[in-house]
């Protein structure tokens, strides 16, 4: 059989700073895997030195470099996915070109995913040179996405991962807009193997997600995989009529047996709090149109198939 061919995925935006390092540790990486490979760069709209430095390794390395430039900033989750539809590897290893995902660790993934692993996720153990507000929030931010999420996401995991052909494939048929690739990664489910490291810091360079693009990506990680928030409503409407009957039922049993003994205004607030009980649990349950209307609109498969036997089906 052909020995597998291996496609590394790396989304650049801005990163004339640290490119060519970066390509002499990915390149080394990948070589010490002994499979042929190639190394799909996607310019995510940069107006650097960055194109041109591309343009210099598709130059020098026509046999693995490839290199796909957007026509303005797309952001990186649509470059990674712009890398994944046009990677032809039998694994795909997406990571970032700033090298605070080390590279060294492909290797052992790819080793991972030889033993039988669909995923092999790269999981944080420790984070430097970040700022103490961005580990803050995204440790807050990874833990509300979970216990909000009907599909258990992974704490603490980045995009640094391979992919599997077949769970590539999957991808590939997801083409909602907004995308939040770990947490489309975790819905699929398959054999998802976790491989723990230090996140690094930039070898070179700022970040580039801003605090803009960072609420953008956490509001896709929560609004993309619950519809909790819509239903919301729905509780608190249900909360408020729970304490409206009763307190109606204590005013009704207080004036039996005191006589007119209730003001006027608790009797009007407590024909408030049923209205506003009513009105809420209407919202929610809209909301829970909604939500049913956004997952048919993201037209996911319905269920996917990870191995079958004594079929005609390849997968
Ligand atoms: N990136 C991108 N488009 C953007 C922002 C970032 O392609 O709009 C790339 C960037 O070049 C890097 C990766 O996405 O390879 C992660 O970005 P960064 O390191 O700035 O994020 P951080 O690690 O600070 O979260
Ligand atoms: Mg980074």
């Amino acid at each position: 059989m052909a020995e597998k061919l291996l496609s590394l995925i790396i989304p650049v935006y801005y990163e004339e700073e640290v490119l060519m390092e970066s390509y002499r540790r990915m390149d080394a990486a990948m070589q010490s895997t002994g499979h042929p490979y190639e190394i799909i760069y996607v310019n995510d709209g940069s107006r650097d030195g960055t194109m041109k430095q591309l343009r210099q390794l598709a130059k020098e390395h026509p046999d693995t470099v490839k290199v796909y430039s957007f026509s303005r900033n797309f952001g990186h989750q649509l470059a990674v996915t712009c890398g994944m539809d046009h990677a032809k590897g039998d694994a795909l290893i997406i990571i970032d070109v700033d090298l605070q995902d080390p590279p060294e660790l492909i290797p052992k993934m790819v080793a991972m995913w030889k033993d039988g692993a669909d995923i092999v996720y790269g999981k944080r153990l420790k984070r430097k040179g970040e700022t103490i507000f961005k580990k803050l929030t995204a440790k807050l931010y990874y833990r509300l996405l979970s216990s909000m999420s009907a599909y258990p996401i992974p704490l603490d995991t980045g995009d640094f991962r391979l992919l599997d052909r077949k769970v590539a494939n999957v991808f590939l048929k997801m083409r909602e807009q907004a995308r939040f690739l770990r947490g489309m990664s975790a819905w699929m489910g398959f054999e998802a193997v976790p491989i723990e490291y230090v996140r690094d810091e930039r070898a070179a360079g700022k970040t580039k997600y801003t605090l803009k693009k960072m609420i953008k990506l956490a509001c896709d990680g929560i609004f993309n995989f619950s519809s909790k928030p819509l239903e919301l409503p729905f509780g608190i409407g249900i909360g408020l009529g729970f304490l409206g009957v009763l307190g109606l039922i204590t005013m009704i049993v207080l004036t039996a047996i005191f006589g007119s003994a209730c003001p006027q205004w608790l009797w009007a607030a407590v024909g408030g709090t049923l209205l506003f009980a009513l009105l809420f649990c209407f919202v929610g349950i809209q909301g829970m149109y909604l939500g049913r209307m956004y997952d048919e609109l993201k037209d996911r498969p319905l269920y996917i198939v990870a191995e079958s036997l004594n079929t005609d089906e390849k997968a």
